[in-house]
């Protein structure tokens, strides 16, 4: 498979439909960068904690 890091591509595409990378690309970035940083930013904590910072009222029944 090729990597290519600058562009956060791998041939086996896992990288680009899912947005973290694949095997492929962490044996790349092992030895340069932790892997968590190349992550899509839908996929991180802060994406996470952000979208769960509202109360979400509950509804009155299953008719509404
Ligand atoms: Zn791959």
């Amino acid at each position: 498979m090729v990597v290519d890091l600058g562009k956060r591509l791998c041939t086996c595409g896992f990288w680009q439909l899912s947005g973290m990378p694949c095997v492929h690309a962490c044996a790349a970035l092992a030895r340069v960068r932790r892997p968590d940083e190349f992550c899509h930013q839908w996929l991180t904590m802060e994406a996470y904690n952000n979208t769960y910072a509202f109360h979400i009222n509950p509804i009155p029944g299953q008719a509404l």
